[in-house]
């Protein structure tokens, strides 16, 4: 089955492009993605939640103009493979999720979504060949509003300078900026 515009050879070809291999996750994200695009009717402007960080948000980014870094998609760790598209003013859209009910016939996609057994044990050709067959056929679908208050973005408010590193820094994170209050990521090095 095609993945919006593109063949699923072509849909391997730019999900290895864009996130370095073809990630099963970013496979059938795509074809999630397509599910939740097809039920909005023509022409909404729709934003989008996902509910994991992982290969999820590359499938909405390849294929959606909504990205994490223009706001128009939330990424949520809800650990749950399941994503949204509603429309940005009123909030209803379309939640898809892959349901394990419908993996009966698809051994390997069961297996990985469930983690039945180790990467290193698993058929990755088969695994992409069922995804491809099963297509949209896995997954729930079901109309939702999004209460879109709770994913309005908050203002950094104010910016000040910190006085430890220079840098510019959200005032209201108090004197000093996070880095300097003993949350860094980073080690010292020598210069
Ligand atoms: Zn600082």
């Amino acid at each position: 089955m095609d993945i919006g515009p593109y063949s699923f050879e072509e849909f391997l070809e730019r999900a290895t492009a864009f996130h370095g291999n073809p990630a099963p996750g970013l496979v059938i994200g795509g074809y999630m993605v397509e599910v939740a695009k097809s039920r909005l009717s023509e022409g909404t402007i729709f934003d989008a939640v996902v509910e994991t960080p992982k290969c999820l948000p590359d499938a909405v980014q390849l294929l959606t103009p909504c990205s994490a870094g223009n706001g128009w998609m939330k990424v949520i760790n809800w650990g749950l493979y399941a994503l949204t598209l509603y429309d940005k003013y009123t909030g209803k859209g379309v939640r898809v999720w892959l349901d394990p009910a419908r993996l009966e016939a698809w051994p390997e996609i069961r297996a990985w979504y469930l983690k039945l057994k180790p990467a290193k044990e698993q058929d990755k050709d088969r695994l992409l060949e069922e995804m491809r067959r099963a297509g949209e056929s896995v997954f729930g679908v079901r109309p939702v509003r999004v209460k879109i208050e709770r994913l309005k973005k908050k203002s950094m408010g104010t910016i000040g300078i910190c006085p430890i590193c220079k840098e510019g820094y959200p005032s209201k994170d108090g004197r000093v900026c996070r880095k300097c209050q003993g949350e860094s990521l980073y080690m010292e090095m020598e210069s």
